[in-house]
């Protein structure tokens, strides 16, 4: 099993790791900070380098059969098998990502404690990112209330911790459930906590930055209607 290196820090940008397994195109490794593809989040790219200097691009990590796969460039050799490996992660996309995932959570609490809306669904990008939510209407006017109160919080200085929770436990906090706790698959007893302190709390696998204040200004680019009661808004940070 891949040691998670990202779930604890994700300040990570460089880490030694040990070959474990070669699927066609695809390495395990002992432990990554590479984050992996999945919950509206990007992969990680970046590099692996072998003892002997042999290099290799990390073009993106995904999940499957309850393994993270590394794909890489080149391919794999079989002799790869076992080898030690430097690693180092493309930073600026990375950091990227984080600051606007952690700027979707903020926006998440605030929907919920100023209009009862729940986020929906997402995509992360390092240049722009949508938000889903259920609402009755984002015009104009609620579109501006809404990034001045993100901008609000993003200066307060709010720092993000993660922490973990037995899955028994976060199913009886109240801010837990209305992110749908309830819907993690009941295989999973450990639950990895994501809180933005007065803001936000969910159970959450992503990278995220430890404090808002590092997200920079969250900037509005556009708003849409998906429909009745959902809406979809498009947005950036600047640094
Ligand atoms: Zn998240």
């Amino acid at each position: 099993m891949t040691k998670l290196l990202f779930h604890d820090d994700s300040y990570i940008k460089e880490f030694e790791a040990e070959i474990e397994e070669i699927i066609e195109d695809t390495v395990v490794l002992n432990q990554t900070a590479f984050a992996y593809r999945g919950g509206g989040l990007q992969s990680d790219t970046g590099h692996l380098e072998t003892t002997s200097s042999e290099k290799y691009k990390m073009i993106e990590a995904y999940f499957k059969g309850g393994k993270v796969l590394h794909k890489l460039s080149p391919p794999p050799q079989k002799g790869l098998l076992n080898k030690k490996v430097s690693c180092s992660i493309n930073w600026e996309t990375r950091y990227r990502q984080m600051k606007m995932h952690t700027a979707i959570h903020v926006l998440s609490g605030i929907l919920f404690k100023k209009y009862g809306s729940t986020v929906t669904g997402g995509n992360i990008t390092p240049d722009k990112s949508r938000v889903d939510f259920e609402i009755d209407h984002l015009r104009q006017e609620r579109v501006e209330e809404i990034v001045l109160e993100i901008n609000k919080i993003i200066a307060g200085d709010h720092p993000v911790s993660v922490s973990y929770m037995k899955r028994e436990e976060a199913l009886k906090i109240p801010d837990l459930i209305r992110t749908k706790v309830n819907l993690i698959p009941e295989s999973v007893k450990t639950l990895r906590i994501v809180e933005i302190k007065e803001v936000d709390i969910q159970a959450d696998g992503g990278v995220h930055v430890a404090n808002t204040n590092e997200i920079g200004e969250f900037v509005s680019l556009k708003s849409e209607s998906r429909g009745k009661n959902n809406k979809r808004l498009y947005f950036t940070v600047k640094p």
